[in-house]
């Protein structure tokens, strides 16, 4: 089944008292709420966080997310974190592919794709994040349209149709990530239908139709709505905004 989600990326941010502050009240407004099934609240805090996190949160109402995952299972990588570590702290999903972890951390899709079979075959979700710089934009919808389809072509396209129900995607120009700049929703609603084509090509109509396709960059209780609103747009992974309570809660409210 298709979901529709809202999730918040903490990035780098928050002490683990503010964190904690903020998982909580989100919990307690999720469950004021009583959404549907069909909708989903997740929230991924810095690694620090996620363990008081989990003891304070209804798991029933938020899941709970990692940022980011090690590309091997265990052993000699000083500062590492495992998918199986994660998933031991009640860990659900993990975001992979952000573009700040392949712009500075330099992760390609041979290294992403370690990663997401790592983190399926402890169960986990996948938030996997794709997008085009300025620059692919700026050089028209041939070359951006490609660039985000090989981001897919090299990883989760090559998962089996099993394994892709595990795979959220989350559409994040990387123009508009905290920069203020917000796709238009007629840009989201042309990227997302050309993503879910792709996915249709590639695993089918039904799998297709059943992938859940975020927006992010700059989303905010201004604009959300009316992305929310396309008919490919699932929801959205939302940075800035999901560090204020009431502003997350604007949010879920918007799809
Ligand atoms: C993000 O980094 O995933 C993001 C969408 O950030 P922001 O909402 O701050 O642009």
């Amino acid at each position: 089944m298709r979901k529709l989600i809202v999730a918040g990326n903490w990035k780098m941010n928050t002490s683990v008292a503010e964190g904690v502050e903020l998982a909580k009240k989100v919990s307690d407004y999720v469950a004021s709420k009583n959404l549907p099934a069909q909708k989903q609240v997740v929230i991924a805090p810095p690694f620090t966080h996620l363990a008081p996190i989990a003891q304070v949160i209804n798991a029933d109402k938020v899941i709970l997310a990692a940022q980011d995952c090690a590309a091997t299972t265990n052993g000699a990588y000083t500062g590492e974190v495992s998918a199986s570590m994660l998933k031991g702290l009640g860990v659900k999903a993990v975001i992979l592919g952000h573009s700040e972890r392949r712009q500075y951390f330099k992760e390609n899709s041979e290294i992403l794709l370690k990663k997401i079979k790592l983190a399926l075959a402890e169960g986990l979700d996948i938030i996997f994040c794709i997008g085009e710089t300025k620059e692919q934009r700026e050089a028209g919808a041939n070359l951006y349209n490609n660039v985000i389809k090989a981001q897919l072509v090299d990883t989760v396209f090559t998962l089996t149709p099993e394994e892709f129900k595990k795979v959220i995607i989350a559409y994040e120009p990387v123009w508009a990530i905290g920069t203020g700049l917000t796709a238009t929703p007629e840009q989201a609603q042309d990227i997302h239908a050309m993503i879910r084509k792709a996915i249709a090509d590639n695993f089918g109509q039904a799998v297709a139709d059943d992938t859940t396709i975020l927006y992010g960059g700059s989303c905010k209780p201004s604009n959300a709505a009316e992305i929310f609103a396309k008919k490919d747009v699932d929801g959205g992974l939302i940075g800035g905004a999901s560090l204020k309570a009431d502003d997350f809660a604007k949010l879920i409210d918007a799809r």
